[in-house]
């Protein structure tokens, strides 16, 4: 790994009234390295980017550009550009006014430098014909290419975008995922993407970083954390639909589950399972692992199956997915191929392998084993593993 361009050390920050929004966040980025935050709302993502703007002053710890901090220096003094949710454009200035705005407010350059440079960077973004628009005029996404050329014709070291697709429809969204995604590798520049949607993290980052109250989670490849969840709030935040999860106690003699569903432990799972701290482990399948199955058919009597009814079929084209719930109990989610067989309110079985199984601590969260790498390539038909920047 290259050295880190833009770092986070033990960074805190306290709010007024004893609010800890940010818990001892320390993580590097290397140079043009696109790093996702993501976590649900009030995680604390705002708050780091707000850190690393110097829009907020971090309680504790050090933000560092090129080894050197910047903490206690004005925004302005940082090379960093932040892009907003909700845009933040001048209502009353046209598009080049609000592109130029920064440049001439914060540098000496000559009017003819500052049009030249407004005009290269509307050039990129493919908005050269909006620049005397308002942006009352401009459509969302019209907004956010010039929310974006405003960052941009700084030329900044590290660039911050704070939920930048959040107020665009569906369709626009995934175009500007891709719009973003290439800019961002054209212009090499050392980004942060703040995002409460985990499929936009998946489909952007290099390397995504977890948080949850404040504190982080997992970082690494989206790959990594979707296939070796560090715990259990990662492996449910991670993937969509979740993946299932079922609380189970390790039988005294260590090698099966009971619970809400007895599960047989194959020698591997049984030895993960006897490093839980105490008797409660999470048994945890994603929904493509499981095989659906109806009562007349063969049972392989090697996969351990569980008995359950279809609540939902819910059909998404090339997949589907069904609800089942467990005459145990709970409710599972089970990913099919397309013209599934199986029909709501109708007896199913659920075969899950153990090739297909991960086990989690119930004490701590913590993740005990996951699937074997070669087993899960072939469930998700995905490389089983991405190398990790770090
Ligand atoms: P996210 O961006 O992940 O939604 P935030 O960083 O905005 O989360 O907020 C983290 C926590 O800090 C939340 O509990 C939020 O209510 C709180 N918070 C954010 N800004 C302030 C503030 N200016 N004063 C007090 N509490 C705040």
């Amino acid at each position: 790994m290259t050295d880190a361009h833009l770092e986070l050390r033990g960074l805190h920050k306290e709010y007024p009234g004893g609010l800890t929004a940010v818990e001892g966040l320390s993580l590097s980025l290397s140079r043009g390295e696109l790093l996702v935050l993501v976590g649900p709302s009030g995680c604390g993502k705002s708050t780091t980017l707000r850190c690393i703007a110097g829009l907020e002053d971090p309680t504790d710890g050090d933000v560092r550009i090129d080894g050197e901090s910047v903490t206690g220096r004005r925004p302005e003094d940082r090379a960093i550009a932040m892009v907003f949710q909700n845009y933040a454009l001048y209502p009353h200035k046209t598009a080049r006014e609000n592109i130029g705005f920064g440049l001439r407010m914060t540098t000496d350059l000559s009017d003819a430098t500052v049009r030249e440079r407004v005009e290269d960077v509307a050039g990129t973004l493919g908005i050269t014909d909006l620049l005397d628009k308002k942006p009352g005029s401009l459509s969302g996404g019209q907004q956010q290419r010039v929310a974006l050329g405003r960052a941009i014709v700084r030329d900044p070291e590290v660039f911050l975008l704070d939920e930048p697709l959040s107020n665009l429809d569906a369709t626009l969204r995934g175009r500007m995922r891709t719009e973003i995604q290439q800019l961002q590798r054209d212009l090499d520049v050392t980004t942060v993407y703040v995002t409460h949607d985990q499929t936009e993290a998946m489909t952007i980052g290099d390397r995504i970083a977890v948080l949850r109250d404040g504190r982080l989670q997992q970082m690494g490849s989206p790959m990594t954390c979707y296939h070796e969840p560090a715990n259990r709030f990662v492996a449910s935040f991670i993937g969509e639909p979740s993946m299932n999860l079922l609380d189970c106690e390790l039988d005294p003699a260590g090698s099966a589950l009971t619970g809400p569903v007895s599960y047989p432990l194959d020698d591997r799972l049984a030895a993960a399972a006897r490093e839980a701290e105490g008797v409660g482990v999470t048994l945890g399948f994603r929904p493509e692992a499981p095989t659906l199955s109806v009562p007349t058919d063969e049972a392989d009597p090697d996969t351990p199956t569980f008995a359950g009814r279809v609540d939902v079929v819910e059909p998404i084209g090339e997949r589907s997915f069904v609800y089942v719930t467990l005459d145990a109990g709970p409710q599972v989610t089970v990913a099919t191929p397309g013209g599934t067989p199986v029909r709501e309110t109708e007896p199913v079985r659920v075969a899950v392998a153990p090739a297909g199984v991960h086990l989690f601590d119930a004490a701590t969260g913590q993740a005990l084993v996951h699937p074997d790498r070669d087993e899960r390539s072939d469930l998700a038909g995905v490389p089983a593993r991405e190398p990790d920047h770090g």
